[in-house]
């Protein structure tokens, strides 16, 4: 008795989770609103089904059976990389230690708030789970200790590496120069130029966290996942990067 109570409350909570993991797997990505054109559909056919429209149902049988086909071939890359990331481990909560993360956050930060003074633009970027090894290749291979004033050298202008952005990996600046995709969101206000498409590109493909400083507006945002957070103070700055650096959306 007690077996069949506690069976349908335990498949409900897991089939919830399930759901609520996939929706935030693909939140910000081109993914979602394909994700939604599939609960549309689904809904139809169990309406179809519900009124006995034998030819619809029968359509809609059919389409599913090719829908799962074309979902693998046309989500390769976001399945790819999902299960990938399932078998990491979480390499920079591991790798930095809280204090180290704190020095980190601020040098950076100082760095911004300092270019940001200048003038100057930049595009930081910050590799959690995803590797970005693609992105750290296509520019100038760095390996460096963080420091706010390397970090302002590298985005003063007229020097060859300030064009693009720079990776933090594990702690270090792996690489400056770095090229990313631009994002093709069409919601996108004109104000923005390439710098925050280029990040919001990077963050609908990976969980990485981008942090920018705008040459034309001379304030600091944060982009995750997708999502841009515009002018930033410089304590916005800093909780959102370590809330975001510790999200386990895995
Ligand atoms: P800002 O607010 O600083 O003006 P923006 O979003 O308006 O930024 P642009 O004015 O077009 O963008 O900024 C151009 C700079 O963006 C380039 O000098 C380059 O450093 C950077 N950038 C352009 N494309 C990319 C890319 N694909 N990947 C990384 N950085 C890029
Ligand atoms: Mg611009």
């Amino acid at each position: 008795m007690l077996e069949n109570m506690w069976k349908p409350i335990i498949e409900i909570a897991i089939l919830w989770f399930i759901i609520y993991e996939i929706m935030l797997f693909f939140e910000g990505t081109r993914a979602i609103q394909v994700l939604r054109g599939i609960v549309i559909l689904l809904f139809a056919f169990f309406l179809f089904q519900r009124l006995n429209f034998t030819i619809l149902d029968w359509l809609f049988m059919k389409l599913f059976a090719i829908s799962v086909i074309a979902i693998l071939i046309i989500f390769q890359p976001e399945i790819r990389q999902g299960l990938a990331r399932l078998g990491q481990h979480h390499i920079f909560s591991l790798a930095l230690q809280e204090e180290e993360l704190e020095e980190m956050l601020e040098k950076i930060t100082k760095a911004a708030e300092g270019l940001c003074k200048e003038k100057n633009g930049a595009l930081i970027v910050i590799q959690k789970y995803d590797p970005l090894t693609t992105y750290i290749e296509n520019g100038v291979l760095i390996d460096a200790q963080v420091s706010s004033e390397l970090i302002q050298t590298i985005f003063t202008p007229n020097n060859l590496l300030h064009d693009g952005g720079i990776i933090i990996q594990n702690g270090r600046i792996a690489s400056a120069g770095s090229l990313f995709p631009l994002s093709q969101n069409q919601d996108l206000s004109r104000v923005f130029g390439t710098r925050h498409r280029a990040a919001l590109g990077l963050t609908e493909e990976t969980d990485a966290i981008v942090i920018i400083v705008s040459e034309e507006r001379n304030d600091m945002s944060l982009v995750y996942r997708g999502r841009l957070y515009k002018d930033l103070s410089r304590e916005e700055l800093i909780s959102k990067t370590k809330e975001f650096i510790k999200l386990k959306d895995v």
